[in-house]
């Protein structure tokens, strides 16, 4: 039986779309920015393709060439943060675990892009890395979270990833295990019977998925995330917003509603990182609140995600509102100020 993650179900170069006449600032982005993208994701691109948002996700971008000096390889200066290879410890009671640089999709505007930009090889956690992380962990007694990211743990066989989590929750210190996936998302099949069996035996263990536009939400990948909730493991989302892409409410409110209807809590929505290759991303923060603002009275707040951005030097992330306060009075929801006692 083919395996879900193998080679067979992804497409690793542009050239296979001859037909696109990519410019040769486009191949030169695909040169350094490896294209990659599964067949199940390819496919879900309409007619307009350049204006597609799904090819928009995972096709080089001439504007991926523009260097700025505050767009960085390390945007959230991660690296800084290590204290072990594979450990990142930015905040005193969670911490970051990246088990593979692998992924189903090179999305264009990854914060990690430094991690596959330099060719595709393989690189999984060793069992030595793990070990040091564990041990980290174990000796930091105040961490109790550990959220396992990459590249995407999904792409881990599932007997791999089992070991992974058991090393973990082994630590007496650890109450919650989150997963980062975009495999709901661009390769719905990894989510097979066996997978949802061996993370649903586990307390304390979420799922977070990576939904940016409502044409993701197709019959397969809502089937991917009903597994998993039926399973009884909780699902979030991230959302990033991205340009040209999502960065609409309509679309947004489209997208909410449609995670929601499958159970999927929308969790965060993240302006794009400063990361080098991003800058045609990126929104801007003044209409990212704006857009945020125009959702508040349409959407209940089990669909509206907590907006923020991550600070560069490791500063974490900030959540961020609209002002709905002008000295003592404040916005109500159709827009109209009204005082309020205090
Ligand atoms: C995002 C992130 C976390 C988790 O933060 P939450 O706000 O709990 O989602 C933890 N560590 C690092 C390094 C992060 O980037
Ligand atoms: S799936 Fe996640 S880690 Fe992989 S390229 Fe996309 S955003 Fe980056």
């Amino acid at each position: 039986m083919k395996k879900n993650t193998e080679k067979t179900n992804y497409l690793r170069s542009i050239a296979k779309f001859a037909r696109l006449r990519f410019s040769i600032e486009e191949r030169k982005a695909a040169e350094i920015y490896p294209f990659l993208a599964s067949n199940y994701y390819l496919g879900l691109i309409g007619k307009d393709l350049k204006n597609d948002p799904v090819y928009r996700q995972c096709f080089p971008d001439a504007r991926e060439l523009l260097r700025k000096k505050e767009l960085l390889e390390d945007p959230l200066a991660e690296e800084k943060q290590m204290p072990t290879p594979c450990l990142i410890h930015r905040y005193t009671d969670r911490v970051v675990l990246l088990v593979t640089n692998r992924c189903a999709v090179h999305c264009r505007f990854c914060l990690r892009k430094r991690n596959w930009k330099d060719g595709n090889d393989l690189k999984d956690i060793s069992d030595k890395y793990l070990h040091e992380a564990c041990k980290y962990i174990k000796g930091h007694d105040k961490i109790r979270e550990v959220l396992i990211s990459g590249g995407d743990p999904l792409m881990l066989e599932t007997a791999s990833l089992k070991k992974i989590i058991d090393s973990i929750v082994k630590i007496k210190n650890i109450d919650v295990i989150r997963i980062g996936t975009r495999m709901p998302v661009v390769l719905p099949s990894r989510i097979d019977s066996k997978l949802v069996r061996m993370l649903s035996k586990y307390q304390g263990l979420w799922v977070m998925s990576h939904f940016n536009h409502p044409v993701e939400l197709t019959p397969e990948s809502e089937e991917a995330c009903r597994k998993l909730v039926k399973a009884g493991i909780p699902m979030l989302n991230q959302t990033v917003l991205l340009k040209g892409i999502n960065d609409n409410a309509k679309i947004l409110e489209e997208l909410f509603r449609g995670l929601v209807k499958i159970r999927v809590k929308p969790h965060y929505l993240f302006h794009v990182d400063p990361a080098e290759g991003n800058i045609h991303f990126r929104t801007g923060i003044a209409p990212a609140l704006e857009i945020l603002r125009k959702l508040r009275p349409r959407l209940s707040s089990l669909c509206t995600p907590v907006f923020a951005i991550d600070l560069p030097e490791g500063g974490g992330k900030v959540p961020l509102l609209p002002d709905y306060c002008r000295g003592g009075r404040f916005l109500g929801i159709n827009g109209r100020e009204i005082p309020y006692f205090i």
